[in-house]
């Protein structure tokens, strides 16, 4: 009988991060958390440790990882943890045990504290299985992927820059286009005038506008969305995403009844609220986008409830291209043949792209081989966090 599992070590930090590849322009002040989950396993001579992080755009969750989320998976008893037979975490379990005594709803931003720990525990899990995080998620869902698997991407970026903007965004759409990316995102919800000359420029550069698709970041109120898309639907845009405010369910549906292509679902975090945006946002699952990103949303584990409960009521996997653009969610959309994945070539380094060297070729990646999520084949982020979490 081999001996069972053990987490011995829990830690975390906290970390600025930056929407741009210069990160002295002012950024919201964002950061992101970082975590370790160190196991009592040893591969090639080390410790097997799982790493995860926040993904972007919501803050670090440094004081609800510390005491509560952590404390509860380091006092579980290893039944919690653990599979049947004791030589693996299951991060199912490890996920009912974080969210033990948790009431339902008041989703805030725990949701992202858990998902950055639930992170973690996947790419333990699979690095003691030895094996990428896709195929390791595959095999736990019953779900064959190829060998050499590929995943459609697309580059995320193009926030506004306070000087030189247009001639900026041109250069980092052209950088987008050099690295092998045939689609691309960029930010609106500034002045509608300002926009269209950004999304102008822009288009001219890719293949075509349906090769575009552009992020409001839920600025628009009911009025300015509608003027909005009554602007942007003759375009030909890829889609139009995070148009109004994430609960305003009349305006978005209001929108996506004349609207082309409408993305949303990124700033809603529960199973809860995915079946509310449902229900009520008016979306067209066969030509609609959700973006609901697996780290912001309780992690892996609460992300594939959202998708078997939206495929069971009609959406294609199809369309879910899930927000984050990391290599964290490049193996997701992987393990269930999703759309795709955002990827952030530019903003939120060293967190955001791929692995070091890692080729992207017209629109498609391919997957780290190395077990676990293979954040240790980014050099750069792999010495942070070693600098920060050892
Ligand atoms: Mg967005």
């Amino acid at each position: 009988m081999v001996a069972p599992v053990k987490i011995l070590d829990v830690r975390e930090h906290s970390l600025a991060i930056s929407r741009y590849a210069d990160p002295t322009i002012p950024s919201g002040g964002l950061t992101t958390s970082i975590v370790a989950v160190t196991t009592d396993v040893a591969r090639d001579g080390r410790p097997v440790v799982g790493y995860g992080f926040s993904s972007f755009g919501r803050f670090a969750q440094g004081g609800l990882i510390r005491e509560r989320f952590a404390p509860r998976i380091l006092s579980a008893p290893a039944a919690d943890l653990l599979n049947d037979d004791q030589s693996n975490l299951d991060p199912l379990r490890v996920w009912a045990t974080m969210m033990t005594d948790e009431k339902p709803g008041g989703h805030g931003e725990r949701c992202v504290a858990v998902g950055t720990l639930d992170m973690a525990v996947w790419d333990a899990a699979a690095k003691i299985a030895g094996l990428p995080l896709y195929r390791f998620v595959a095999d736990r869902l019953g779900r064959t992927v190829p060998d050499r698997p590929q995943v459609a991407v697309y580059a995320g970026g193009g926030y506004p820059y306070p000087t030189d903007d247009i001639a900026q965004l041109r250069d980092e759409i052209s950088r987008f286009l050099d690295q092998g990316y045939t689609h691309a995102k960029m930010k609106i919800g500034g002045s509608l005038k300002q926009d269209l000359k950004r999304i102008e420029a822009a288009m001219a550069l890719l293949p075509s506008a349906g090769h575009l698709a552009v992020d409001a970041m839920n600025r628009y109120d009911h009025a300015r969305c509608l003027e909005a898309v009554a602007a942007l639907a003759p375009l030909g845009l890829w889609w139009l995403e995070d148009i109004c405010d994430p609960l305003d369910f009349e305006t978005l549906a209001e929108a996506a009844h004349h609207g082309p292509a409408i993305a949303a679902g990124e700033p809603l975090f529960s199973l809860a609220e995915s079946k509310l945006l449902n229900r009520y946002g008016g979306l067209h699952p066969d030509r609609d986008i959700l973006l609901f990103d697996p780290v912001h949303c309780y992690g892996l584990t609460h992300y594939l409830d959202i998708v078997s409960t939206l495929e069971a009521t009609g959406w294609p996997r199809t369309a879910f291209w899930p927000h984050g653009g990391h290599l964290f969610t490049l193996h997701v959309a992987c393990a269930l043949g999703l759309g795709g994945s955002e990827i952030n070539p530019v903003s939120f380094q060293p967190f955001g792209g791929l692995g070091d060297g890692a080729l992207i070729h017209d629109g498609v990646a391919g997957l780290p081989d190395s077990p676990g999520v293979g954040l240790e084949t980014r050099a750069v982020l792999f010495d942070l966090l070693r600098q920060h979490l050892h």
